[in-house]
This record gives structure tokens, C-alpha cells and sequence, in this order.
């Protein structure tokens, strides 16, 4: 291919992909927009429209805070600042200090997933500007508070139980992998079928059978597993009340 050629050739080629490029820019004029108005020009405030699983500013329900210092342990950038002291004697945890630095928070999530009690939990709120890094240390502890101990039964506190609630549902549905949407609301069981008038039963006659050797040994090793079950009953949840 001679030079005028080739000149040519690349005027064309310029052309073409000025065309193609301006037909893209051209076709956002028709298109539906992506981008929308913000603040407070749209019907719903943005945090409401967010993904299920969406990783806000943390906050910290420090009612059902056990002082674990699972959180604190589990930040890989040490953005969570934590003190508690234990006593002796009546092995009560008291929670001076809890802090998280916000600005230097990536919401990773990885401190929220192992709160045994979900008290550390994202929101769905992003607005955390301010105009300086301290401002942006969230303290949740005033004066020393006395950590959570998980009850036996069930809470009788009503606030509590409501926190913790929310909490446990957090724990079980967003820290878990899984849907971007929430779980669908378990359906409700449905009605046992009435039983047949006893009228109508007729039982065949029985006879007897000796049991054999198999169902024998088969029971004996039901029995042995049952007690072992037994004996494991009541320690599961040990290392979350300590
Ligand atoms: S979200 Fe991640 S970076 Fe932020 S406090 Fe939790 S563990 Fe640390
Ligand atoms: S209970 Fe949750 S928020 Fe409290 S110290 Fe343990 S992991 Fe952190």
C-alpha cells in the first residue's frame, strides 16, 4: 500500500472511530439515567433503598455487649479500641472503653461476624463526614457499664430482649453468606390432619415376634448414642457466657 494510501486510510479510521465513539455519548441522551439527585431529591431517603447485606457505619447496642473483645480481636487494622475489667470473684465483666475509628474503617465486616450476641452491627448509614479524624471516633461508652451475661432462659428484660433479638436475627441472617436479599418470612406450619374416629381404626391382630439379635444390638447402640448426647447437653454455649 502506497503512502497516499495508507494517508488516506487513516484519515477514514479516524473518522470512523470518532462516529463510534459519539454514537455511544449520543445514545445516553435516550436512556433511562443511572445517577440520581442527591440529598433529598428523591421520594425515599437513599439508606432506605439499600441492599440487605449493605456494610454502613458501625454501631454498637452495648446492652447486649458480652465484652468478649471478639470484635476488637477479629479488626485486622485495630480500628476498634476496647478495655474491659473482670472480677474475680464474681467474674463480672465491667466495659470501660469502646471505641471505633470510623476513618480508618474499611467495613470489611469481619468484626461483626463472631459478636456472639450481634451488638456490633453495620447500618445502613454512610454520612460520616466531618471536619476532623477525632470527630470521626465513635465512643459508646460514657461510664463504665457492666457487660451482658447471656440468661439461661429467656431475657426477661423487655428491652433487652428486643436488642437482643435483633441481634441473634442479624448473627443468623445478614453475617452468614448467602442472597443479597433477606430471608422470605418462615411460613406458618400447617394444621396436623384431625384424627380418624377411633371407630374406623381396625387394627390388625398382633403377634407376638422375639426380637432378634440385629434389633437387640441395633437398640443397645441408640441407648449408648443417647447418652452420649446426653452428657454433651448444656455446654455448647459455655464459651459465649464466659
Ligand atoms: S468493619 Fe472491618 S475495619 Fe471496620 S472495625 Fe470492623 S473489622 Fe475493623
Ligand atoms: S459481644 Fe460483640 S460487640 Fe461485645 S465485645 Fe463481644 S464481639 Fe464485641
Amino acid at each position: 500500500m502506497g503512502p497516499a494510501a495508507t494517508y488516506f486510510r487513516n484519515i477514514k479510521d479516524a473518522v470512523v472511530s470518532i462516529f463510534d465513539g459519539m454514537a455511544v455519548t449520543a445514545s445516553h441522551l435516550v436512556r433511562r439515567p443511572y445517577t440520581i439527585q442527591y440529598p433529598d431529591r428523591i421520594p425515599v431517603r437513599v439508606q432506605d433503598t439499600l441492599p440487605f447485606r449493605y456494610r454502613g457505619i458501625l454501631d454498637v447496642d452495648l446492652e447486649i455487649c458480652t465484652g468478649c473483645l471478639a470484635c476488637d480481636r477479629a479488626c485486622p487494622i485495630d480500628c476498634i479500641a476496647m478495655a474491659i475489667e473482670k472480677n474475680a470473684q464474681t467474674r463480672e465483666i465491667t466495659i470501660s472503653q469502646f471505641d471505633i475509628d470510623i476513618a480508618k474503617c474499611m467495613y470489611c465486616g469481619l468484626c461483626s461476624e463472631p459478636c456472639p450476641t450481634g451488638a456490633i452491627h453495620h447500618t445502613t448509614e454512610f454520612e460520616g463526614a466531618d471536619y476532623s479524624l477525632e470527630s470521626l471516633i465513635r465512643r459508646f461508652v460514657v461510664e463504665p457499664v457492666v457487660a451482658y451475661k447471656p440468661k439461661k432462659g429467656p431475657e426477661p428484660d423487655a428491652a433487652v430482649a428486643k436488642l437482643l433479638e435483633r441481634g441473634m436475627t442479624y448473627v443468623d441472617e445478614w453475617a452468614q453468606p448467602g442472597s443479597d436479599k433477606p430471608p422470605a418470612a418462615k411460613a406458618a406450619p400447617a394444621p396436623a390432619p384431625a384424627a380418624k374416629p377411633v371407630a374406623e381404626a381396625k387394627p390388625a391382630p398382633l403377634k407376638p415376634v422375639s426380637p432378634t439379635a440385629d434389633a437387640v444390638k441395633a437398640g443397645a447402640e441408640t441407648k449408648d448414642a443417647d447418652s452420649r448426647t446426653d452428657g454433651n447437653n448444656g455446654t455448647g454455649n459455655e464459651g459465649a457466657s464466659s
